[in-house]
């Protein structure tokens, strides 16, 4: 690959041959095309001062003997992981121009991994959203086909790495905010298993679901910015105390001996036929490596939208209430505590995320929780149980489309329950837990396909072989 990628710029930072500090000058320079030039909207944050710091700080590290993983290596954040001297807005007017008094624990490693912070990313307000249309900053644009959403809810991520600015950025999913986004602007994203990175820092949007995910210009990149960040964090209790294997070992491995589900579920008769035309020529590649393609069954596929629907809201509802006007950001003044409490909210969220918190609170409401939420959970429970199942037979991983079709155009989705539609691939992984990614493999219209490989929890390992090995037999196919 170019010398864009992650690897190729940290081996010459770690040779000697570049500073970081030019390299990080390059980032901004292709930030300012995209965004003031080409009028992207992809940065909500960015500070070149900010960056120089960062840089210096990486650059008295190039002598070291183990010189960290990133070294050097420009990167994006999300605008929902809480950063010391970049505000963190999560997207939202309620959050304008809010500085987080503590680092996530993402972040400190990739500073001590090396990494030079470029910018805080556009996303849907509190990641509520598959278009990022729901930034009170403005929609992104989709580097790829500027007149399509780059998806959502991470699309500046996706975008900064689609355009060229970073060839590393880092995203957060709770039903595919990371792979759908990746899937649309032709680049590579990963949503490790639930646990595996700290979300110390991350705003949370729905406890049980939410994790730090990453975005890789190529599936290394993607491997590289993973193994930055992921492992034990004693300020999250949920993160895993699982040890982190070497995921770029991976790389080059045969897949001789590896059975690959394809579930029928993801693969109705109302599929485009391109976006199976894709699919199949990938499973082809997987067969032509030594794997073996097996034909299986996730049951309860059909129920995974209306359950993440239910039990994202409800934990949003919840999770939401300590933006109230006291604690954090915006305060508008009303008629006593209620009248300012109800002038904030109000005015401060946008109509997505008004309308969770209302879905939310009345699905956890006395007399809805059984009808609902206690439903949803049972639900959700199933449909782990098909992914278990199918890993417990022989499967080792899976591959589907990442999503029913490319890129939209902006407005295309107004319809919010066409919007919810376009996760139907993405969300089961969240509800179940385990990892997944997606990774280009084609073009249907000029627009760029995303396929997705999910694996049994903490399969992070096998997952990037197969990824590794696909990437490579496609080769230029993949942009194609
Ligand atoms: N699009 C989904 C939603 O709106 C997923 C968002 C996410 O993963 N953060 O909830």
């Amino acid at each position: 690959m170019s010398l864009r990628t992650a690897a190729a710029l940290r081996e010459q930072v770690v040779s000697g041959q570049r500073d970081p500090k030019s390299i990080v000058r390059d980032s901004h320079a292709a930030a300012d095309v995209a965004d003031r030039t080409n009028k992207l909207n992809i940065f909500l944050a960015r500070d070149p001062a900010v960056s120089e710091r960062h840089a210096a700080a990486a650059a008295t590290k190039m002598g070291d003997a183990e010189p960290g993983l990133l070294l050097g290596v420009p990167v994006a954040i999300k605008d929902n992981i809480a950063t010391l001297d970049l505000t963190t807005s999560c997207g939202s007017r309620i959050l304008e121009g809010y500085v987080s008094p503590w680092e996530a624990t993402a972040v400190t490693r990739l500073r001590e991994a090396g990494a030079v912070i470029v910018g805080k990313t556009n996303m849907d307000e509190f990641a509520m959203g598959s278009s990022t249309e729901n930034s009170a900053y403005g929609p992104t644009r989709n580097p790829v086909a500027p007149h399509t959403v780059p998806g959502g809810s991470s699309g500046g991520s996706a975008a900064a790495v689609a355009a060229g600015i970073v060839p590393i950025s880092y995203g957060s999913e709770t039903g595919g905010s990371v792979r759908q986004p990746a899937a649309f602007c032709g680049v590579v994203g990963v949503k490790p298993t639930y646990g595996r990175v700290s979300r110390f820092g991350l705003v949370a949007f729905a406890s049980s679901l939410d994790q730090i995910g990453v975005f890789g210009a190529t599936v290394d990149d993607a491997a590289l910015g993973l193994a930055a960040v992921a492992g034990y964090d004693q300020h999250d209790a949920t993160s895993a105390r699982h040890s982190v294997p070497d995921y770029r070992a991976a790389a080059g491995g045969s897949l001789k001996g590896v059975v690959i589900g394809r579930p029928k579920e993801y693969f109705p008769a109302s599929l485009e036929p391109e976006m199976r035309a894709r699919c199949e020529r990938a499973f082809d590649a997987f067969r032509s490596l030594g794997a073996e393609v097996r034909d299986v069954s996730l049951p309860h596929t059909e129920y995974a939208i209306p359950v993440y629907y239910i039990i994202a809201p409800a934990e949003a509802s919840s999770n939401l209430a300590r933006f109230d006007g006291v604690r954090y950001g915006l305060r508008l003044q009303g008629d006593g505590l209620r009248g300012m409490y109800e002038a904030t909210r109000s005015k401060g969220f946008g109509a997505e995320v008004t309308r969770r918190i209302m879905l939310g609170t009345y699905v956890l409401s006395a007399g809805y929780y059984d009808a609902y939420y206690r439903k949803a959970m049972q639900v959700r429970s199933c449909i782990a149980a098909d992914f278990r199942a199918v890993f417990e037979g022989g499967v080792h991983l899976l591959f589907t489309p990442t999503t029913p079709s490319p890129a939209f155009a902006f407005g295309a989705k107004a319809d919010p329950y066409e919007m919810y539609l376009s996760d139907i691939y993405t969300v089961t992984a969240n509800l179940a837990g385990v990892p997944a990614m997606s990774q280009p493999i084609g073009r249907m219209g000029g627009l760029p396909v995303g396929g997705q490989l999910i694996a049994p929890h903490f399969g992070e390992r096998e997952m990037f072989a197969a990824a590794y090995a696909l990437e490579r037999a496609l080769g230029e196919e993949a942009h194609r």
